[in-house]
């Protein structure tokens, strides 16, 4: 019986475990974490909008019934292509196909400073971290007599004017609104300032300019200082700095200004570009290599001169056709060349609040959210998590109220020190 490895229990590998289960394949998935995580959820965790538990599901539970599917939690620290070997912490596994799903991680682009002081969303303990910080932030302003130490505490600086910079800010603009004002009334919520930086000028940069408009509109609307053709060079405690020489005071920096490959990329030494991704062929094989598949955040591929994006939806399709592509060859035949079906994109930005931009037509709010929320309910895994956070939602759409407002985990090590 053929072995094939999948590292990456994502939303590539999970794919393509699918396609292979029940193939007569031992099928062997290896991930550092027991259980899939559903990261366009994890600012929703951040902002105290849903618990932990449920944007994730366990991986055992998934595979159940998978026909020929193993899980092994350990993490990939290299891989020997010539002898076909995966080294994990626990032990050496060997295979006949390997398909690489490990996604990506934060690109601070070597900032130092920022991934000290800095926060980003990738982990889910990245955002139970995030969340209070923010919760922890509001309790220390209260405390805090110095008027400008207060307005630092009370300043969130957000680095990234794509969905993830976008969605957050907006979610956070909500939570303060609607219910930090009433947690603290010892505190003024005027004084509580949202800033989103971006590099570029123009908000959702891959989005149609229409909807980049609504976008930036509404979250003036809703308060949002957005900063438009501004870079960020580093942080300090209790201050952001900007590239134009100036600086932000707060103690609060989110990073959400781009990603690259995970670092298992760097134990390879195969072709890779910009943000580490491995260069793949349209077959999503490396060269010299056609039993190694690279699927999702960590592969390269361009179709028509563009590079795909780093998104659920291609690393899902990216997962379905290596294992279809390893179907076909045990059969004999060859795969045709992988191409992205691209269904659209969206943002959310509030409540009944949302861009979207679906076979090329453009949606914009009450409309665009609720294809949002159907869409990410769709995606989520199980039903227990489905019916969870559509409680969750209901809750605090006729309630306004965020009910996970839990300081539980802050920054270890050099965090962004709150003034003593
Ligand atoms: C905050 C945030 C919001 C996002 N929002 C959206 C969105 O709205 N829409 C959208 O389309 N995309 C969104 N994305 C991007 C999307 O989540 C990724 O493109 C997608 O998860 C990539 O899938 P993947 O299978 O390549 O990797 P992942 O889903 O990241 O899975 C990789 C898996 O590999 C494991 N792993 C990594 N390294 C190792 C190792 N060395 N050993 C063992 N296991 C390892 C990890 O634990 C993880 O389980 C968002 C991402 C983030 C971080």
């Amino acid at each position: 019986m053929k072995r094939v490895i999948i590292v990456g229990v994502g939303f590539g590998g999970l794919r393509a475990a699918r396609i292979l289960s029940g193939k007569g394949f031992d099928v062997l998935l290896i991930d550092r974490n027991n259980y899939h995580l559903f990261q366009p959820l994890l600012y929703q965790v951040a902002t105290a909008a849903l618990e932990q538990e449920s944007i994730v599901y366990p991986i055992r539970e998934v595979i159940r019934y998978w026909k020929g599917v193993r899980f092994r939690l350990a993490g990939v620290h290299g891989i020997d292509l010539e002898q076909r070997r995966v080294f994990m912490a626990t032990g050496t596994v060997e295979y006949d196909y390997l398909i690489l799903a490990a996604g990506s991680i934060t690109n601070f682009f070597g900032i130092d400073t920022i991934k000290r002081y800095g926060y980003d969303l990738k982990h889910l303990s990245d955002a139970v971290v995030l969340r209070s910080q923010i919760l922890g932030a509001f309790e220390r302003a209260v405390q805090e007599s110095d008027v400008s130490e207060r307005a630092a505490l009370l300043t969130f600086v957000i680095v990234g004017g794509g969905p993830t910079g976008v969605e957050f800010a907006g979610a956070l603009s909500e939570l303060v609104r609607y219910v930090l004002s009433k947690d603290y009334p010892e505190l003024r919520m005027k004084d509580v300032r949202i800033i989103l930086v971006e590099a570029s000028g123009s908000l959702l940069l891959t989005f149609p300019g229409k909807l980049q408009d609504y976008t930036l509109t509404r979250l003036q609307q809703m308060g949002i200082e957005v900063k438009l053709r501004t870079a960020v060079r580093g942080a300090e405690p209790g201050r952001v700095l900007l590239g134009e020489g100036t600086s932000i005071p707060s103690y609060t920096l989110f990073w959400a200004a781009g990603v690259r490959a995970a670092s298992l990329a760097d134990a390879l030494s195969v072709k890779k570009v910009r943000g580490n991704r491995i260069v793949v062929k349209p077959d999503l094989t490396i060269d010299d290599h056609p039993e190694v598949f690279v699927v999702g955040d960590m592969a390269y591929l361009e179709q028509g001169g563009i590079p795909l994006p780093m998104t659920a939806p291609v690393a899902m399709q990216q997962g379905e056709y290596a294992g279809r592509a390893i179907l076909r060859r045990e059969q004999g035949y060859s795969a045709k060349p992988f191409r992205y079906f691209d269904r659209g994109s969206m943002a959310a930005i509030g409540r009944g609040l949302a861009v979207a931009n679906i076979m090329n037509l453009n949606f914009s709010g009450l409309a665009a959210w609720i294809i949002w929320l159907v869409l990410h309910l769709f995606f989520l895994i199980g039903f227990r998590n489905r019916a969870v956070v559509l409680l969750n939602w209901a809750y605090d759409y006729f309630l306004f109220k965020k009910q996970i407002r839990i300081i539980l985990q802050e920054k270890k090590g050099d965090s962004n020190n709150f003034p003593e």
